[in-house]
């Protein structure tokens, strides 16, 4: 009994963090195919009403259609075969309808629910204004959907079809998805807009805003097709903004480039303005407050990643996020050089080590503040895309990896989770990618590398240590090919080093000018911190080998900037003590708990030099 109860209670518990996972999701029996939502939105007040219809397809036989919707919506009424059906109840966020007969599987059918209900300030349907004109725009991500419309609010549903059909005051205009079907202007002081999208769209992904609206369009040519790029803005910043706006198409074509045909190339994109600071990349739709380079270029590589793939749940929400922000690095250096590619980055590496734990992938049970952490989701995760093309070494296969990803079957317009995306990375690499995703997706923080160069003054040989500490324990240590920038009469040469293991050593015997400076990591492609960086060159012997504690009592240590190969003791008489040999490390622990108080001498052999040392044992 108690077992079963447990069983039951971690039944529930799994139930509810998947609800989570995937935003509202309930246990239906039918799949969306299609919405009509019609609006009554007028932006002088704030209640509204609405009427979802909705298709579906029976995935099994079943007399309740459950859908979403949240407390705030009032149910107006259900209509089905246009009859209004009184047999429905709620039961917190979801409403449950009995149909009058029992539907089998495989059933293609429909059902309409009136809504009504107010404006909120933060999420869902929300009321603002600009220089004194009302305006009403949705942000529904991740789960606010089904505070607004009733709909199956979730991440495993995507309906093909969607009609958007606005009554607003006729002074307005009514932006969302699509392509723009009428707009019928009713003698009443009222308008009707009807917008209509024929791609897979995610429930959060559907949106309207209404406003005075100027409109400010372009076109471009991607594949062949003329796509109209249509712009609703506030008429007070149209002359602020008209200059960035004028650029989209070129951002559009070096997108399409990259990652194959803007992908609702037969509708539209376009931006609706907003009175959020950010952006929001509604499909075919962005809305955003500022037009700023990095937020229109980042919306617009959202339609690839995010709303032609979307994240499977929104632990997943690198797929989205991080691919995006990746697009602005991209473009940035598309359009402005490798020296403002290289700073975006170093601004990234920055902000993600500020701090020294968190992941990519969202831990379970986070809120919507961690989901869309800006460090994490957004900084870490575009610099775990670009550690991915910086491993490759090679672009080519870089963009064929992502391409194979946005167009495979599995995903295309539908929806894919970090391990969907490794799945890709390595069939088309053709080896794991395990580790990297131990270290730097599921695992937190980054390393921390203190980095010795060390000249031999005899000789033209260098021996580059490094020894690396991760700033969370949840990491043993992270693997990763880094840079090092050798500067030296009036040369520079970069040279990749495999790290594998906390304390790693290299010998370098061929560079073809004397060092005289050396940078780690020149051009920020890895997260990581740089505790010390050293180039040394004279006087390695009795600096950079250190005996501690000296007198010992139980134990000493020797530490050395170079690899400890040999070490002999000796007793005063002569005799040896001990020895060991084949050590091939930067510290080695020796026990001295059975020895003899007394001084010893210490022989230390190392990759490059011998030291002869005196010892105190003193147990
Ligand atoms: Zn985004």
């Amino acid at each position: 009994m108690k077992r079963l109860f447990l069983l039951i209670f971690i039944g529930l518990f799994v139930q509810t963090l998947a609800q989570f996972n995937q935003g509202n999701l309930l246990e239906a029996e039918y799949t969306p195919t299609y919405y009509r939502l019609e609006m009554n939105l007028n932006p002088y007040q704030s209640d509204f009403s609405g009427k979802t219809t909705m298709k579906f397809i029976t995935t099994e036989s079943t007399q309740e259609i459950k859908i979403n919707a949240k407390e705030n919506l009032n149910i107006e009424n259900v209509s089905y075969h246009s009859i209004l059906l009184n047999d429905y109840s709620r039961d917190g966020d979801v409403l449950r309808i009995s149909l009058p007969e029992n539907l089998p599987a495989n059933q293609l059918d429909s059902i309409s629910i009136s809504f009504s209900g107010n404006a909120s300030t933060s999420s869902g349907l929300m009321l603002g204004d600009h220089e004194g004109v009302p305006v009403i725009e949705t942000l529904s991500e991740p789960w606010h959907a089904s505070t607004w419309w009733v709909c199956k609010d979730d991440l495993i549903d995507k309906v093909d079809k969607i009609d958007v059909v606005i009554r607003h005051p006729s002074e307005f205009k009514a932006a969302s998805n699509g392509v723009l079907q009428s707009v019928t202007d009713l003698g009443d002081g009222s308008t009707i807009t009807h917008w209509q999208h024929n791609y897979a769209i995610p429930a959060y992904l559907v949106a309207v805003a209404v406003t005075n609206y100027v409109e400010y369009n372009h076109t471009v040519d991607i594949g062949g097709t003329n796509v109209p790029i249509v712009n609703y803005i506030y008429p007070e910043s149209l002359d602020e903004w008209s200059d960035s706006l004028d650029l989209v198409p070129s951002y559009m074509e070096i997108l399409s480039d990259k990652f194959g045909d803007y992908p609702y190339k037969t509708e539209k994109y376009g931006h609706a303005q907003w009175n959020r600071g950010g952006g929001m990349e509604h499909s075919t739709m962005s809305f955003m407050g500022k037009f700023t380079f990095n937020l229109i270029v980042h919306e617009l590589a959202h339609q690839w990643f995010g709303n032609m793939v979307t994240c499977a749940s929104w632990r997943d929400i690198w797929i989205n996020e991080g691919f995006a922000d990746y697009c602005t690095g991209l473009l940035n250096d598309h359009f402005y050089g490798e020296e403002k590619f290289k700073q975006w980055k170093q601004e990234r590496v920055g902000l993600v080590t500020a701090e020294n734990w968190g992941s990519v992938y969202v831990p379970e049970g986070s809120n919507q503040s961690r989901i869309f952490n800006s460090r994490l989701t957004y900084k870490k995760g575009s610099m775990m895309v670009h550690l991915i093309r910086y491993m490759l070494n090679d672009d080519d296969l870089f963009y064929e990896v992502l391409n194979e990803f946005l167009y495979d079957p599995r995903f295309n317009f539908g929806f894919a989770s970090v391990e969907d995306f490794k799945d890709v990375l390595e069939i088309v690499t053709q080896k794991s990618w395990d580790k990297f995703y131990e270290d730097w997706i599921y695992g937190e923080g980054h390393p921390i590398l203190n980095v010795e160069l060390n000249k031999n003054p005899d000789s033209n040989i260098y021996t580059l240590n490094f020894i690396q500490t991760p700033s969370h324990h949840s990491v043993e240590f992270f693997e990763m090919p880094i840079e090092i920038e050798f500067n030296g009469n009036d040369q520079t040469e970069i040279r990749r080093f495999e790290l594998n293991q906390l304390e790693n050593s290299f010998s370098i015997s061929d560079l073809p000018f004397e060092v005289s400076s050396f940078a780690v990591n020149p051009n920020f492609d890895i997260v990581c911190e740089i505790n010390l960086a050293v180039l040394n060159t004279h006087d390695l012997t009795e600096l950079k080998t250190k005996i501690y504690p000296n007198p010992s009592k139980g134990f000493f240590n020797i530490k050395s900037s170079q690899k400890i190969v040999e070490v002999k003791v000796y007793d005063v008489s002569g005799r040896l003590v001990g020895q060991w040999s084949g050590i091939d490390q930067l510290n080695f622990t020796i026990q001295t708990s059975d020895w003899s108080n007394g001084v010893y001498g210490l022989y230390i052999r190392t990759l490059n030099d011998e030291i002869v040392e005196k010892l105190i044992v003193n147990n």
